[in-house]
């Protein structure tokens, strides 16, 4: 796409929010071409001191959790207070079927109706890691562009999280309401990346139950915590996506997690290390490409890979000889 793009021109209406601009500029940074790459980078260089002024904020649950009816309900809450809300998707189901649901428009209407929100799905091409870092990218987009609020939605499925919780603020997680042992249902590992729980659908017959389990999913996780006045404490709230109710609380405790990480020095600390990995993540990314490519790699693999299935070569000297071919 490349040779049909005029950069300052881009560049400019990113800056001016045309919205087909922003769409442009994210298809370009999400582009795995190797040209694409060079003016991507240019792209961003040119919009860098227009970002990082954004809250940034992670979006998981399981499906059906109700996330895109919450962020529905959130974003319009946020607009209708003159905010400009960006949604993005890191969705690990279309890295492998090609197609993405999540930051679909339609699961989103009323959000998407606004000329104060941006809806953009998951990126569905390559790896996990390539679609996470081209969400990051179209994050940088969409803050030139002057959204204020940036949420990334994703499933709770584990990698995924990882990869949204390092390029953003405060990590939100969506849980539900379940008898028996509260932490059973999230993963332990998640847990560590969870800055804000909210127990969702808490509406109808189910809203005592839900107030419920928050409150004894609170007390089991703060029984880990150390009692450090410094260390956040994570809180565990109630709400309804569907109703609105508790949405707004949902928000200041995002806030205040950010307020929090601002007091502490931990905002720019955890931006910069971010930033870092994100440099780092690509090299990696491009030299694997890179590698990938060379004709005698191409050449070679398919015998080696034969051989090394057979046992008739060690992996350690097949990868030797892999390495070793241009
Ligand atoms: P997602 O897969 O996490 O994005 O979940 P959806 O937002 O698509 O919601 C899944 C289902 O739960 C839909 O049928 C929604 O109508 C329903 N739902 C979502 N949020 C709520 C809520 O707050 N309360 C109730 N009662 N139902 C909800």
């Amino acid at each position: 796409m490349s040779r049909r793009i005029d950069l300052p021109v881009l560049v400019d209406g990113v800056v001016a929010a045309d919205r087909a601009s922003v769409a442009r500029a994210i298809t370009l940074v999400e582009s795995s071409r190797a040209d694409d790459a060079a003016l991507a980078a240019r792209l961003l260089d040119a919009v860098q001191d227009r970002t990082g002024t954004a809250v940034r904020v992670g979006i998981s649950g399981v499906p059906g959790v109700g996330k895109s009816t919450f962020i529905d309900e959130l974003g319009t809450q946020l607009t209708q207070g003159g905010s400009k809300v960006a949604v993005l998707a890191v969705d690990p189901s279309s890295v492998r079927s090609g197609g993405s649901v999540l930051g679909d428009k339609t699961r989103m209407e009323r959000l998407a109706a606004s000329d104060s929100a941006f809806i953009r799905p998951s990126p569905s091409a390559g790896t996990l890691g390539g679609v996470a870092r081209s969400t990051r990218a179209a994050m940088m987009v969409v803050e030139a562009a002057g959204f204020d609020v940036v949420l990334v939605e994703t499933v709770g499925v584990g990698q995924s999280e990882v990869a949204v919780a390092s390029m953003v603020d405060t990590f939100l997680l969506l849980a539900l309401a379940r008898t028996g042992d509260q932490l059973q249902g999230i993963k332990k590992g998640i847990l560590e990346l969870v800055d804000v729980i909210a127990v969702n659908k808490a509406d109808d017959d189910h809203a005592a139950e839900a107030r419920k389990a928050a409150r004894e999913l609170s007390s089991a996780l703060h029984l880990l915590s150390h009692g450090d006045e410094s260390v956040w404490r994570v809180p565990v709230l109630t709400c309804s996506g569907l109703t609105g109710t508790g949405v707004p609380e949902v928000w200041q405790a995002v806030l205040d997690h950010r307020a929090h990480l601002v007091e502490t020095g931990g905002l720019e600390r955890q931006r910069g290390e971010q930033q870092v990995e994100w440099m780092l993540e690509t090299v990696q990314d491009r030299l694997i490409t890179q590698f990938n490519r060379r004709p005698g790699v191409v050449a070679a693999l398919p015998d080696l890979r034969e051989r090394v299935r057979a046992g008739e070569l060690s992996p350690l000297a097949a990868a030797e000889e892999l390495l070793s071919r241009r």
